[in-house]
């Protein structure tokens, strides 16, 4: 089974185009460029400079193409350099790694000069990044190493950048630093099926992703790592629970990717397990477009029960897989956000974010 996956954003026509210029569209540096007739320069879609008047606006698929055309790069957007997201996530990425080699946690001041920039700007940086302050990533590196007593492995910067993060792609990851678990079996009774599980930190908090050999069988979302671990055992008291590796740390990213950058997609088996009515009403909510959302009364119609508006917010409150089953889609028929087990700032979050994409 795969989740839909909305596809990135593509910009068709010149009308689109502009649009974008018009709104100064991060998202859209890099699908293309536009040049100005009249200053004989070009720049990236999300250019701060002054506006220039459409008839003197031509666009370009590449640099190149811009250049051949006898523009030159835009000194303020420096379209020829990578962007400053880029810049930013490449310089954090190498205090994270700083970080994950050192003995023992670097200063504020080593990591910023390891990033080239002030260690005020280094910190606000850091944090919009990854989510946490540099000191919380580095105990959080910390704890993960002593609690394993493993042989440092692959990080999760590596797992977020190979999970489909590159150069030319707009980062948006505010996150990488993954909180460790102890691995090890919590609960060894019955014989029923071995999950999975990891919980990494991102910019919506705390996220747990767990999974059996079939697919992943819970996304849980919160503010405190354990309580969500707490949450799996619970949901699963038979199975037996063990740490997820370098392997499952990937898919973990992939989640994390998404839950930042809804354009992106999420292509993830699922282990959907719940009664008949639920599973329906849940296969339902996975054919609502990212950035739309519907009420639990059209949900309610969709699969053909009308009148069980009640239970299909029932069914919605009981999915244990958040995002990539899209439950934060379904709002109350006056548009209001209502419930979202998983807290409706989240809620509201992922939909701006979404409708954003
Ligand atoms: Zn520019």
């Amino acid at each position: 089974m795969k989740a839909t996956a909305p596809t990135p954003p593509v910009f068709h026509s010149d009308e689109a185009r502009w649009d974008a210029v018009v709104r100064r569209d991060r998202a859209a540096d890099g699908q293309f460029y536009y040049s100005v007739r009249t200053t004989g320069v070009y720049c990236r879609p999300s250019c701060a400079s002054r506006r220039a008047r459409r008839e003197n606006v031509a666009f370009h698929t590449t640099q190149a193409a811009a250049e051949k055309a006898g523009f030159r790069p835009c000194r303020r957007c420096k379209p020829e350099q990578p962007s400053l997201d880029e810049q930013y996530a490449a310089r954090i990425a190498k205090a994270c790694r700083l970080i994950e080699t050192s003995e023992s946690a670097p200063s504020l001041a080593t990591l910023a000069k390891a990033a080239g920039l002030s260690a005020y700007h280094f910190h606000r940086v850091f944090k919009a990044v990854t989510g946490v302050t540099p000191k919380a990533y580095a105990s959080a590196h910390r704890t993960e190493r002593t609690q394993t007593g493993l042989a440092r492995r692959g990080s999760v910067t590596d797992a977020i950048y190979e999970a489909g993060f590159n150069s030319n792609a707009p980062f948006y990851s505010k996150a990488d630093a993954l909180l460790g678990m102890k691995p090890g079996e919590f609960r060894a009774g019955g014989k029923n099926a071995v999950i999975r599980f990891a919980v990494a930190q991102c910019s919506l908090g705390a996220l747990l992703v767990a999974a059996t050999d079939k697919g992943v069988c819970s996304i849980l979302l919160g503010d405190d790592p354990e309580a969500l671990v707490r949450d799996l055992q619970d949901r699963f008291e038979r199975a037996q629970l063990i740490g997820g590796d370098a392997q499952f740390e990937q898919m973990v990213a992939k989640v994390v990717g998404f839950v930042e950058a809804p354009s992106i997609g999420l292509d993830l088996p699922l282990d959907i397990r719940g009664t008949a009515f639920q599973q329906r009403v849940w296969q339902a909510l996975r054919k609502i477009p990212a950035g739309s959302t519907v009420s639990y009364a059209d949900m309610a119609k969709r699969i053909g029960a009308p009148k069980a508006v009640r239970a299909v917010a029932q069914a919605c409150a009981a999915n244990a897989i958040a995002i990539a089953i899209p439950c934060h889609r379904v709002v109350r028929t006056d548009g209001n956000l209502s419930g979202y087990r998983w807290g409706i700032e989240r809620k509201r979050t992922l939909l701006e974010r979404e409708k954003a994409a």
